[in-house]
Formats: structure tokens, C-alpha cells, sequence
């Protein structure tokens, strides 16, 4: 399952992240998480309390925010929720977009307690 490595990878992240800090127990690990990431929050939160068992992370929670997808044209340079998938501008109809947010999962913060 891809969510599992995923989580594997966020997790060394966020201890490097922890270590360069001066180290101590993580509380908690906010992520984002858009819809075009091709992960399930469902599976990261099994995949999370599978990983976190053995490891700096016991008593962390794991907090997933979904965010929308996000778009932007570059004809017109308006920003715009894509519906069902079409990243069709509704400004002004062009199909020259990319992807602002929403294709991937972030780590938005930590918190790492005593
Ligand atoms: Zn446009």
C-alpha cells in the first residue's frame, strides 16, 4: 500500500525536522492533503498508527486536513476550484491551467512537546 510508504516518508521527515530542533517527542503532525495526492486519509491513519508503534512518534496524533484543489489559468491569471476534475478556466474558457494546490500532501506543522 502506497499510503504506508508515504507515512514511512512524512515520518523521517518530520524527525530530521525534530532533531534539527533539539529533538523531543512529538505531539502532533498536521498534514495536508489534496484530492489529486491519490492518497486516502483513511489508509495514512492506518498506516500511522501502524508505523508510529516503535519509534519518537507513540504519542503523536496525526491531524489530515483535505484541502480543495486549487488551479490556476495562466491566460487570465485567475485562480479557480476545478469541478469533477476539468481544469477548465470558467473566466474565460481556456484549458491552459496548472495546479496550485491540491496534488500533494504537506506537512503544515509539529508540535513536539517536553
Ligand atoms: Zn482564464
Amino acid at each position: 500500500m502506497h499510503e504506508f510508504a508515504l507515512v514511512r516518508s512524512l515520518l523521517s521527515q518530520v524527525a530530521q525536522i525534530v532533531e534539527a530542533d533539539g529533538g523531543g517527542s512529538v505531539q502532533e503532525i498536521r498534514v495536508r492533503c489534496g484530492p489529486l495526492a491519490g492518497v486516502e486519509p483513511t489508509l495514512m491513519r492506518e498506516a500511522f498508527a501502524l508505523l508510529r508503534r516503535d519509534s519518537a512518534f507513540v504519542e503523536a496524533e496525526l491531524v489530515i486536513r483535505e484541502e480543495p484543489l486549487r488551479a490556476r489559468c495562466r491566460r487570465c491569471d485567475q485562480t479557480f476550484e476545478p469541478q469533477r476534475f476539468r481544469f477548465r478556466c470558467p473566466h474565460c474558457g481556456s484549458v491552459d491551467t496548472i495546479t496550485e494546490s491540491g496534488d500533494a500532501v504537506m506537512i503544515e506543522s509539529v508540535v513536539v512537546g517536553g
